[in-house]
């Protein structure tokens, strides 16, 4: 039997004891170590988005040790340390997007043969197909491969928008996804991130982090009047916004872009947005928009994440605060949901500590 946590809506979390699934054909079971607690898991948990499909499982940043393999897998072995890949972005493999390895906008994203797809990372052990899974150097820990969900949306991000090699750009957002980001864009030779957030130890956190050189707390400084006086006045060739919910931070976006730059949105936004379009017109400002990820000129761009990792291009130890076990998993999103006071960035639930 294992223990796993089955969400109906709201702040209403069940721990609920069940029988260890079973790998089927081309799938692996593994034993979850670690599982981050995610912005987006928040927008159900405070009822900005109510799901009909109640009760769910959730945790799709996930990483673990494969206890079985199912009829067919080859290549893996049982005990290995995987990273795993989220299986809500599993395409149906058979439609134009799939074929063009642009799974991550397949329209029947998250279903295989009828049933919906997802990780359980939140839970002792969790299934997923073969193809999902990679495995882990020793010196990549389990809360560092959990991560590369959130650094992965990073590389996407980065790889859709123009060459930033010696480029000021902005991120607007303190969270995992800002901090993760960052620390992609510098290794990828952007020469200088102004990071906006609305907590001083959180903007103070990503710069000892090395996810941003500079940053502005929203409270404090004119944020706008920041970033053009970081950039001799320019604006940023690219500001990535990475808060979404009920904010309205996309005009802030467009005002702190330089001319015929870019603003890429991974935030998902719960709200319309305003935006004055005469401005954004006047500097053809390209608003693009960053889903998840999937592949990028054929490779899978959570192997492109991971690749960073390992070569020691990222530093996530500072990006991981708090730690929980599966039974104290109301807490850790409590504390998730609260960062203000809790300072939390990412909070892992760990299922078998
Ligand atoms: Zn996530
Ligand atoms: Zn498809």
């Amino acid at each position: 039997m294992m223990k796993t946590a089955y969400f109906y809506g709201g702040k209403d979390i069940r721990i609920v004891e069940e029988v260890i699934p079973v790998a089927g054909p081309g799938e692996v079971l593994f034993k979850v170590m670690s599982a981050g607690v995610c912005g987006s898991d928040l927008h159900n948990y405070r009822g900005y988005r109510v799901r009909e499909d109640v009760p769910w499982q959730q945790g799709h940043e996930l990483s673990g040790v494969i206890a079985g393999l199912g009829e067919g897998v080859k290549g893996l072995k049982i005990g290995e340390r995987v990273g795993v890949e989220a299986e809500h972005l599993l395409g149906c493999g058979e439609c134009r997007l799939c074929r063009d390895d642009q799974y991550h906008l397949c329209a029947d994203r998250g279903m295989r043969h009828g049933v919906r797809q997802a990780s359980h990372g939140f839970s002792q052990y969790d299934v997923c197909v073969a193809e999902n899974v990679t495995v882990l150097p020793d010196d990549v820990s389990f809360d560092a491969a959990a991560l590369v969900d959130c650094y992965a949306c990073g590389v996407h991000a980065m790889n859709r928008v123009p060459d930033l090699a010696g480029q000021s750009v902005a991120i607007i957002g303190a969270g995992a996804i800002a901090l993760t980001l960052g620390q992609v864009l510098k290794a990828n030779g952007a020469s200088q991130v102004i990071l906006i957030g609305t907590r001083e130890q959180s903007v103070e956190l990503a710069i000892a982090a090395g996810s941003a050189d500079i940053g502005g707390v929203s409270a404090d400084v004119d944020v706008v009047e920041a970033v053009l006086a970081g950039t001799g006045g320019e604006g940023v060739a690219v500001t990535f916004e990475t808060v979404g919910g009920q904010s309205q931070l996309i005009q802030q976006a467009v005002e702190m872009t330089r001319r015929g730059g870019t603003i890429s949105v991974l935030g998902l936004f719960t709200k319309p947005q305003t935006v004055d379009p005469a401005m954004a017109m006047e500097r053809e400002i390209a608003i693009q928009w960053s889903n998840s990820f999937s592949s990028w000129n054929g490779e899978r761009e959570f192997a492109t994440a991971l690749e960073l990792l390992k070569a020691g291009q990222l530093n996530p130890e500072p990006i991981v605060t708090h730690h929980y076990g599966l039974e104290d998993i109301e807490e850790a999103f409590a504390v998730a949901d609260d960062k203000r006071s809790s300072g939390a960035v990412r909070v892992m639930v760990v299922p078998h500590g």
